[in-house]
């Protein structure tokens, strides 16, 4: 890993340019806008926070991801969440409370943290934790939700919240999208657009990129369709094989590529939305950004993971504070020992090495002297 490249640096230019899109694409709306700023002002406060600790030798990212629930409605195909069985039909248990995630998003704030992910499993089935995140406007909250239980209640709360930014799962086309999630999410999705468009809300697109649909989801005629729907912001999350068998549906080096220089062209062609591909270009972050680096995950249970992708841990906030998992042994092992920037083919580094990920938890639970 080049010495000289200054993950924190590089974090906060990309949260940077992010709230400076956002500004734009906020500017028509004057409740929106009002808030960005106010974010604005938040996020410079919060990099200022970071850059102190930075300087006392202490790494805080600038995002964090929260998977709120294992429930969920829906049995999309490929699932990742399923798939490692963080998702489940059973019924939940021991998963972390409104007042567990309350005190961690505290935690959050008061390190400097300005993003929270908010996932699942569907994270509109805990109303508690989203109010919860509602209270605290100087984070900004993107809850990434397969749209179906948006109703009245929760555009009322969008409206009284702007810090909480729907982000709607799509997959491209009526039939990719209802093939992959279920007959009718479609057209829930194009009917919550309209909706939230009509109440001038903010929301945004999350689209899982694979080897089918990389084409069409970063072409004209599928963001021109979002953004005519008021849409603001799209995340490309690249497909991770969570099973042998869905390996050929990970993007590759070419794909990668398209959808790299197709992003910048419509960075520059949709002035009007944001675009966000993650886990993003690896080449300019000196390595993968997981494990604390740029953000890090913590499951329904509270276990501090590197990423939703990679579910291994040796902390969990219910025991520790936020800043403890932060340096957990198994997150230091992976950035000292330089894992996270090892070559590897696919697009995501430590699913290819997860072998080497869960032989080093199980060698650090026994060994591994944890250098505070
Ligand atoms: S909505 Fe999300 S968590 Fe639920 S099955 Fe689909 S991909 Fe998985």
């Amino acid at each position: 890993m080049d010495k000289e490249f200054d993950i924190q640096e590089y974090m906060t230019r990309g949260v940077e340019r992010i709230v400076a899109d956002a500004m734009r694409a906020t500017l028509k709306n004057p409740r929106e806008s009002a808030y960005m700023l106010r974010f604005a002002a938040a996020s410079k406060a919060a990099s200022k926070k970071r850059a102190a600790m930075e300087k006392k030798g202490e790494h805080i990212p600038p995002f964090l991801i929260a998977s709120i629930t294992s429930s969920c409605n829906l049995h999309c195909a490929g699932c990742y969440s399923r798939c490692n069985h963080a998702t489940t039909d059973e019924a939940p248990v021991a998963q972390l409370s409104d007042a567990e995630w309350s005190r961690i998003f505290d935690e959050a704030n008061d390190l400097g943290v300005s993003f929270i992910l908010l996932a699942g499993g569907e994270p509109l089935l805990r109303r508690g934790v989203i109010d919860a995140a509602g209270e605290r406007p100087d984070i900004l909250f993107p809850v990434f939700t397969n749209g179906t239980f948006m109703g009245d209640k929760y555009f009322e709360l969008f409206d009284s919240c702007r810090n909480i930014v729907p982000i709607m799962s799509i997959e491209g086309s009526k039939d990719i999208t209802d093939q992959r999630r279920g007959e009718g999410v479609y057209d829930k999705l194009i009917s919550n657009m309209d909706e939230l468009n009509k109440r001038g809300l903010i929301f945004g697109a999350s689209v899982t990129v694979t080897t089918d649909n990389f084409r069409q989801v970063s072409s004209e005629e599928f963001i021109g369709m979002l953004s005519e729907k008021g849409c603001k912001a799209v995340v490309f999350v690249e497909f991770v094989p969570v099973t042998d068998e869905s390996s050929e549906l990970a993007p590759g080096d070419e794909e990668r590529e398209y959808l790299r220089t197709e992003i910048e062209r419509l960075r520059t062609e949709h002035p009007e939305m944001v675009f966000v591909s993650f886990p993003g270009d690896e080449k300019s972050s000196g390595g993968c950004i997981a494990a604390g680096r740029g953000f890090f995950h913590i499951n329904s249970h509270g276990e501090a993971e590197p990423c939703p992708f990679s579910p291994y841990s040796d902390t969990n906030v219910r025991d520790v504070s936020l800043r403890e998992a932060m340096n957990s042994k198994l997150f230091r092992y992976l950035i000292d020992e330089e894992l996270l920037s090892d070559d590897h083919k696919g697009g995501c580094v430590l699913f290819e090495k997860r072998e080497q990920v869960m032989e080093i938890k199980e060698r650090l639970e026994v060994s591994y002297e944890y250098r505070a």
